[in-house]
Protein backbone atom coordinates (compact mmCIF):
# COMPACT_ATOMS: atom_id res chain seq x y z
CA UNK A 1 0.00 0.00 0.00
CA UNK A 2 1.41 3.57 -0.85
CA UNK A 3 2.14 5.86 2.51
CA UNK A 4 -1.08 7.58 0.91
CA UNK A 5 -2.81 4.53 2.33
CA UNK A 6 -1.88 5.40 6.02
CA UNK A 7 -2.48 9.03 5.93
CA UNK A 8 -5.55 11.19 7.21
CA UNK A 9 -7.78 10.35 4.30
CA UNK A 10 -9.20 14.89 4.55
CA UNK A 11 -5.59 15.34 3.98
CA UNK A 12 -5.35 13.19 0.54
CA UNK A 13 -8.34 14.96 -0.54
CA UNK A 14 -7.46 18.33 0.23
CA UNK A 15 -7.81 20.59 -2.47
CA UNK A 16 -3.94 23.25 -1.96
CA UNK A 17 -4.83 27.08 -1.55
CA UNK A 18 -3.75 28.83 -4.61
CA UNK A 19 -1.97 31.76 -3.91
CA UNK A 20 -1.69 35.20 -6.01
CA UNK A 21 1.39 34.39 -8.65
CA UNK A 22 4.52 35.54 -7.26
CA UNK A 23 6.41 37.85 -9.49
CA UNK A 24 9.68 35.93 -9.61
CA UNK A 25 8.25 32.57 -11.17
CA UNK A 26 5.85 35.11 -13.44
CA UNK A 27 9.42 36.51 -15.01
CA UNK A 28 10.97 33.15 -14.99
CA UNK A 29 8.08 31.31 -16.88
CA UNK A 30 7.25 34.20 -19.21
CA UNK A 31 10.78 35.45 -20.13
CA UNK A 32 10.12 39.12 -18.20
CA UNK A 33 11.93 42.00 -16.30
CA UNK A 34 10.75 41.32 -12.98
CA UNK A 35 10.81 45.05 -12.46
CA UNK A 36 8.26 45.77 -15.43
CA UNK A 37 5.80 43.42 -13.27
CA UNK A 38 2.78 44.56 -12.07
CA UNK A 39 1.10 42.66 -9.41
CA UNK A 40 -2.20 43.13 -7.95
CA UNK A 41 -3.37 40.00 -7.22
CA UNK A 42 -2.84 39.41 -3.16
CA UNK A 43 -4.06 42.79 -1.94
CA UNK A 44 -0.89 43.85 -1.03
CA UNK A 45 0.34 47.65 0.16
CA UNK A 46 1.49 49.30 -3.01
CA UNK A 47 3.23 51.63 -1.08
CA UNK A 48 5.58 49.32 0.71
CA UNK A 49 6.23 48.12 4.50
CA UNK A 50 6.19 50.86 7.14
CA UNK A 51 9.30 52.55 7.14
CA UNK A 52 9.09 53.19 11.02
CA UNK A 53 8.72 49.11 10.87
CA UNK A 54 12.22 48.89 8.63
CA UNK A 55 14.02 51.23 10.84
CA UNK A 56 13.14 48.93 13.61
CA UNK A 57 13.69 45.70 12.10
CA UNK A 58 17.41 47.05 11.26
CA UNK A 59 17.98 47.86 15.04
CA UNK A 60 16.70 44.11 15.96
CA UNK A 61 18.77 41.85 13.35
CA UNK A 62 22.12 42.13 15.94
CA UNK A 63 19.35 39.88 18.03
CA UNK A 64 18.64 37.21 15.35
CA UNK A 65 20.74 34.46 17.47
CA UNK A 66 18.44 34.78 20.38
CA UNK A 67 14.63 33.22 20.53
CA UNK A 68 12.25 35.79 20.64
CA UNK A 69 9.74 36.29 23.13
CA UNK A 70 7.63 33.62 23.09
CA UNK A 71 4.79 35.61 24.44
CA UNK A 72 5.27 38.86 22.35
CA UNK A 73 5.22 41.20 25.62
CA UNK A 74 5.56 44.46 24.11
CA UNK A 75 3.51 44.18 21.18
CA UNK A 76 0.69 42.56 23.01
CA UNK A 77 1.14 45.28 25.88
CA UNK A 78 0.40 48.06 23.00
CA UNK A 79 -1.98 46.60 21.35
CA UNK A 80 -4.23 45.69 24.42
CA UNK A 81 -3.38 49.36 25.12
CA UNK A 82 -4.37 50.55 21.90
CA UNK A 83 -7.91 48.99 21.66
CA UNK A 84 -8.71 49.11 25.60
CA UNK A 85 -8.45 45.36 26.37
CA UNK A 86 -6.53 42.70 28.85
CA UNK A 87 -3.04 41.70 27.58
CA UNK A 88 -4.05 38.30 28.36
CA UNK A 89 -7.25 38.97 25.51
CA UNK A 90 -4.11 39.67 23.18
CA UNK A 91 -3.28 36.75 20.85
CA UNK A 92 -0.35 37.08 17.88
CA UNK A 93 -0.34 34.39 15.31
CA UNK A 94 2.07 33.96 12.08
CA UNK A 95 -0.28 36.40 9.98
CA UNK A 96 -3.74 36.27 11.22
CA UNK A 97 -4.21 32.78 9.23
CA UNK A 98 -2.55 31.45 12.28
CA UNK A 99 -5.18 32.40 14.67
CA UNK A 100 -8.06 30.84 12.55
CA UNK A 101 -5.43 27.29 12.67
CA UNK A 102 -5.14 27.99 16.56
CA UNK A 103 -8.93 28.37 17.03
CA UNK A 104 -9.42 24.76 14.92
CA UNK A 105 -7.10 23.08 17.23
CA UNK A 106 -9.14 24.36 20.08
CA UNK A 107 -12.39 23.71 18.76
CA UNK A 108 -12.81 21.53 15.67
CA UNK A 109 -12.72 17.61 15.40
CA UNK A 110 -14.44 15.62 13.22
CA UNK A 111 -18.04 15.75 14.78
CA UNK A 112 -17.50 19.80 14.86
CA UNK A 113 -19.14 22.30 12.10
CA UNK A 114 -17.81 25.82 11.04
CA UNK A 115 -20.16 28.09 9.40
CA UNK A 116 -19.14 30.44 6.71
CA UNK A 117 -20.86 32.67 4.56
CA UNK A 118 -21.05 31.05 0.75
CA UNK A 119 -18.33 33.14 -1.06
CA UNK A 120 -16.24 33.64 2.31
CA UNK A 121 -12.13 33.67 2.32
CA UNK A 122 -11.28 30.31 1.74
CA UNK A 123 -9.28 29.80 4.14
CA UNK A 124 -11.83 28.87 6.40
CA UNK A 125 -12.99 25.69 4.59
CA UNK A 126 -9.00 24.30 3.77
CA UNK A 127 -8.72 24.53 8.23
CA UNK A 128 -12.12 22.85 8.35
CA UNK A 129 -11.27 20.14 6.01
CA UNK A 130 -7.40 19.83 7.28
CA UNK A 131 -9.30 19.26 11.19
CA UNK A 132 -11.87 16.49 9.59
CA UNK A 133 -14.68 19.33 10.32
CA UNK A 134 -18.05 19.62 8.91
CA UNK A 135 -18.01 22.81 6.63
CA UNK A 136 -21.71 25.05 6.27
CA UNK A 137 -21.65 27.22 3.68
CA UNK A 138 -24.25 29.61 4.20
CA UNK A 139 -25.98 31.97 1.07
CA UNK A 140 -24.81 35.57 0.69
CA UNK A 141 -27.18 37.11 -1.60
CA UNK A 142 -25.68 40.06 -3.53
CA UNK A 143 -22.33 38.67 -1.64
CA UNK A 144 -23.21 39.81 1.67
CA UNK A 145 -22.99 37.55 4.40
CA UNK A 146 -26.45 37.26 5.69
CA UNK A 147 -26.17 37.21 9.36
CA UNK A 148 -29.52 35.99 10.05
CA UNK A 149 -29.23 33.16 8.09
CA UNK A 150 -26.04 31.79 9.27
CA UNK A 151 -27.31 32.60 13.44
CA UNK A 152 -30.51 30.18 11.76
CA UNK A 153 -28.14 27.31 10.43
CA UNK A 154 -26.00 27.27 14.03
CA UNK A 155 -26.71 23.57 15.50
CA UNK A 156 -25.46 21.99 19.00
CA UNK A 157 -22.20 20.72 17.12
CA UNK A 158 -21.57 24.17 15.75
CA UNK A 159 -17.97 25.75 16.95
CA UNK A 160 -16.88 28.56 14.90
CA UNK A 161 -19.00 31.13 13.17
CA UNK A 162 -16.86 32.88 10.18
CA UNK A 163 -18.01 36.48 9.38
CA UNK A 164 -15.07 38.63 7.24
CA UNK A 165 -15.43 42.22 7.33
CA UNK A 166 -15.07 43.35 4.71
CA UNK A 167 -14.83 39.92 3.05
CA UNK A 168 -12.42 38.71 0.43
CA UNK A 169 -12.80 38.48 -2.74
CA UNK A 170 -16.05 40.57 -2.49
CA UNK A 171 -15.25 43.51 -0.70
CA UNK A 172 -18.63 43.40 1.06
CA UNK A 173 -19.04 45.09 4.43
CA UNK A 174 -21.91 43.78 7.44
CA UNK A 175 -23.29 46.63 9.83
CA UNK A 176 -23.06 47.05 13.45
CA UNK A 177 -27.13 46.78 13.80
CA UNK A 178 -26.61 43.14 11.74
CA UNK A 179 -23.60 42.25 13.76
CA UNK A 180 -24.96 43.03 17.52
CA UNK A 181 -28.71 41.08 16.31
CA UNK A 182 -26.09 38.16 15.30
CA UNK A 183 -24.68 38.84 19.00
CA UNK A 184 -27.76 38.55 20.63
CA UNK A 185 -29.06 35.44 19.11
CA UNK A 186 -25.69 33.31 19.16
CA UNK A 187 -25.27 30.27 21.53
CA UNK A 188 -22.49 30.20 24.15
CA UNK A 189 -20.98 27.20 22.26
CA UNK A 190 -20.14 29.18 19.48
CA UNK A 191 -17.43 31.32 19.13
CA UNK A 192 -18.00 34.35 16.25
CA UNK A 193 -15.05 34.98 14.70
CA UNK A 194 -14.84 38.13 13.16
CA UNK A 195 -12.23 38.21 10.33
CA UNK A 196 -11.52 42.35 10.14
CA UNK A 197 -8.11 41.87 7.64
CA UNK A 198 -9.09 45.49 6.08
CA UNK A 199 -9.99 46.87 9.29
CA UNK A 200 -8.03 50.42 9.00
CA UNK A 201 -9.81 50.75 5.00
CA UNK A 202 -13.19 51.20 6.95
CA UNK A 203 -12.65 54.36 8.94
CA UNK A 204 -15.75 55.35 10.48
CA UNK A 205 -17.25 52.53 8.57
CA UNK A 206 -16.05 50.57 11.02
CA UNK A 207 -18.00 48.55 13.11
CA UNK A 208 -17.31 48.12 17.07
CA UNK A 209 -16.40 44.27 17.61
CA UNK A 210 -13.90 45.10 20.44
CA UNK A 211 -17.05 45.84 22.54
CA UNK A 212 -17.59 41.94 22.48
CA UNK A 213 -13.94 41.35 23.62
CA UNK A 214 -14.34 43.61 26.45
CA UNK A 215 -17.41 41.87 27.67
CA UNK A 216 -15.52 38.45 27.40
CA UNK A 217 -17.91 36.85 25.14
CA UNK A 218 -16.57 33.95 22.83
CA UNK A 219 -15.90 36.11 19.77
CA UNK A 220 -12.32 36.52 18.74
CA UNK A 221 -11.56 39.76 16.68
CA UNK A 222 -8.53 39.19 13.84
CA UNK A 223 -6.73 41.75 12.20
CA UNK A 224 -2.97 41.53 10.85
CA UNK A 225 -0.10 43.38 9.87
CA UNK A 226 -0.08 42.31 6.20
CA UNK A 227 -2.22 44.68 4.61
CA UNK A 228 -2.37 48.58 5.52
CA UNK A 229 1.19 47.99 7.36
CA UNK A 230 2.38 46.53 4.30
CA UNK A 231 4.36 43.87 6.16
CA UNK A 232 2.75 40.35 4.59
CA UNK A 233 6.55 38.96 4.16
CA UNK A 234 6.68 39.05 7.71
CA UNK A 235 3.73 37.39 9.11
CA UNK A 236 2.54 38.69 11.99
CA UNK A 237 -1.09 39.49 13.04
CA UNK A 238 -3.21 39.02 15.87
CA UNK A 239 -6.58 38.02 17.43
CA UNK A 240 -8.49 39.81 20.63
CA UNK A 241 -10.79 37.59 22.60
CA UNK A 242 -12.48 37.14 25.37
CA UNK A 243 -10.82 35.72 28.30
CA UNK A 244 -12.00 31.81 28.40
CA UNK A 245 -11.00 32.25 24.32
CA UNK A 246 -7.97 33.84 24.52
CA UNK A 247 -6.51 30.74 27.39
CA UNK A 248 -7.59 28.29 24.88
CA UNK A 249 -5.87 29.80 21.87
CA UNK A 250 -2.43 30.69 23.91
CA UNK A 251 -2.54 26.65 24.72
CA UNK A 252 -2.51 26.23 20.97
CA UNK A 253 0.90 27.51 19.43
CA UNK A 254 3.60 26.53 19.06
CA UNK A 255 6.47 27.86 22.13
CA UNK A 256 7.89 30.57 19.11
CA UNK A 257 5.14 31.15 16.78
CA UNK A 258 5.77 34.58 15.77
CA UNK A 259 9.41 35.84 15.40
CA UNK A 260 11.69 38.14 16.39
CA UNK A 261 12.24 40.67 13.62
CA UNK A 262 8.40 40.62 13.09
CA UNK A 263 7.47 41.14 16.64
CA UNK A 264 9.65 44.56 16.66
CA UNK A 265 8.16 45.61 13.36
CA UNK A 266 4.78 45.38 14.12
CA UNK A 267 5.66 47.50 17.33
CA UNK A 268 6.83 50.02 15.20
CA UNK A 269 3.96 49.98 12.83
CA UNK A 270 1.34 50.36 15.16
CA UNK A 271 2.26 53.67 15.40
CA UNK A 272 2.95 54.68 12.10
CA UNK A 273 0.16 56.66 11.13
CA UNK A 274 1.40 58.50 8.39
CA UNK A 275 2.48 55.41 6.35
CA UNK A 276 -1.36 54.12 7.33
CA UNK A 277 -2.86 57.25 6.33
CA UNK A 278 -1.34 57.29 3.58
CA UNK A 279 -1.82 53.92 2.38
CA UNK A 280 -6.18 54.89 2.59
CA UNK A 281 -5.50 57.45 1.18
CA UNK A 282 -3.69 55.94 -2.07
CA UNK A 283 -6.96 53.16 -1.64
CA UNK A 284 -9.47 55.43 -1.63
CA UNK A 285 -8.53 56.89 -5.10
CA UNK A 286 -7.56 54.06 -6.49
CA UNK A 287 -10.93 52.57 -5.89
CA UNK A 288 -12.84 55.38 -7.26
CA UNK A 289 -10.15 54.77 -10.03
CA UNK A 290 -11.45 50.92 -11.10
CA UNK A 291 -14.82 51.35 -10.16
CA UNK A 292 -15.80 54.96 -12.34
CA UNK A 293 -13.34 52.79 -15.25
CA UNK A 294 -16.00 49.83 -14.67
CA UNK A 295 -19.07 51.65 -14.84
CA UNK A 296 -18.07 53.94 -17.58
CA UNK A 297 -17.76 50.39 -19.60
CA UNK A 298 -20.59 48.97 -18.45
CA UNK A 299 -19.37 46.10 -16.25
CA UNK A 300 -20.55 44.62 -13.11
CA UNK A 301 -18.41 45.05 -9.90
CA UNK A 302 -19.15 44.24 -6.35
CA UNK A 303 -18.46 47.76 -4.75
CA UNK A 304 -15.98 47.65 -2.26
CA UNK A 305 -15.01 48.48 1.68
CA UNK A 306 -11.59 47.11 1.01
CA UNK A 307 -7.97 47.40 -1.00
CA UNK A 308 -9.47 45.47 -4.11
CA UNK A 309 -12.53 44.86 -6.04
CA UNK A 310 -14.23 41.84 -7.76
CA UNK A 311 -15.39 42.87 -11.36
CA UNK A 312 -17.25 40.41 -13.81
CA UNK A 313 -14.86 39.60 -16.97
CA UNK A 314 -16.60 36.61 -18.89
CA UNK A 315 -14.01 33.79 -18.61
CA UNK A 316 -11.99 34.95 -16.01
CA UNK A 317 -9.08 32.58 -16.50
CA UNK A 318 -8.07 33.39 -19.92
CA UNK A 319 -8.63 37.57 -18.56
CA UNK A 320 -5.66 36.16 -15.79
CA UNK A 321 -3.92 34.41 -18.37
CA UNK A 322 -4.02 37.23 -21.13
CA UNK A 323 -2.90 39.61 -18.73
CA UNK A 324 -0.34 37.95 -16.88
CA UNK A 325 1.14 37.59 -20.62
CA UNK A 326 1.24 41.32 -20.56
CA UNK A 327 3.30 41.45 -17.28
CA UNK A 328 0.33 42.48 -14.80
CA UNK A 329 -0.58 39.59 -12.66
CA UNK A 330 -4.84 39.55 -11.21
CA UNK A 331 -6.58 36.94 -9.31
CA UNK A 332 -8.52 34.60 -10.68
CA UNK A 333 -11.62 33.35 -9.23
CA UNK A 334 -12.38 30.19 -9.83
CA UNK A 335 -11.60 28.25 -6.80
CA UNK A 336 -14.34 30.77 -5.14
CA UNK A 337 -16.20 29.58 -7.66
CA UNK A 338 -16.51 32.60 -9.59
CA UNK A 339 -15.12 31.58 -13.11
CA UNK A 340 -16.58 34.87 -14.53
CA UNK A 341 -14.78 37.39 -12.36
CA UNK A 342 -11.46 38.35 -11.25
CA UNK A 343 -10.04 40.00 -8.07
CA UNK A 344 -8.06 43.31 -8.59
CA UNK A 345 -6.23 44.87 -5.23
CA UNK A 346 -5.36 48.45 -5.66
CA UNK A 347 -1.85 49.70 -6.77
CA UNK A 348 -0.30 52.81 -7.10
CA UNK A 349 -2.00 55.35 -9.66
CA UNK A 350 0.64 54.14 -12.23
CA UNK A 351 0.08 50.39 -11.85
CA UNK A 352 -3.41 50.87 -11.95
CA UNK A 353 -3.29 52.79 -14.58
CA UNK A 354 -1.43 50.10 -16.36
CA UNK A 355 -3.70 47.42 -15.23
CA UNK A 356 -7.15 48.70 -16.69
CA UNK A 357 -4.73 49.74 -20.10
CA UNK A 358 -4.17 45.96 -20.21
CA UNK A 359 -7.33 45.02 -19.37
CA UNK A 360 -9.13 46.69 -22.07
CA UNK A 361 -6.56 45.03 -24.57
CA UNK A 362 -7.27 42.04 -23.32
CA UNK A 363 -11.15 42.50 -23.38
C1 LIG B 1 -5.34 38.95 3.81
C2 LIG B 1 -6.35 38.33 4.71
C3 LIG B 1 -6.00 37.85 5.96
C4 LIG B 1 -4.63 38.10 6.51
O1 LIG B 1 -3.76 37.12 6.32
P1 LIG B 1 -2.36 37.13 7.09
O2 LIG B 1 -2.19 35.72 7.45
O3 LIG B 1 -2.47 38.02 8.28
O4 LIG B 1 -1.38 37.65 6.10
C5 LIG B 1 -6.96 37.30 6.77
N1 LIG B 1 -8.24 37.24 6.38
C6 LIG B 1 -8.63 37.72 5.19
C7 LIG B 1 -10.07 37.69 4.83
C8 LIG B 1 -7.70 38.26 4.31
O5 LIG B 1 -8.09 38.71 3.12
Amino acid sequence: MSIQGYANQFICDLVAYEPGKPIEETARELGLDPDKIVKLASNENPLGPSPQAQIAIQKVMSQAHIYPDGGGYQLRSALAEKFQVEQSQVILGNGSNEIIELLCHSFLNPKASLIAAEHAFVVYQLMATLFGAKYIQVPDPGFVHDLEAMADAITPETRLLFIANPNNPTGTLVGQQEIDRLMERVPDHVIVVFDEAYYEFLGEKAPDTVKFVRENRNVVVMRTFSKAQGLAGLRIGYGLAGADVAALLQKSRQPFNTNAVAQAAALAAINDTAHIDATVQNNTVGLDFFQNAFEERGMEFVPSYANFVLVKVGDGDRVFSEMLKQGVIIRAMRGYKLPEWVRISVGTPEQNERCLEVLDQVL
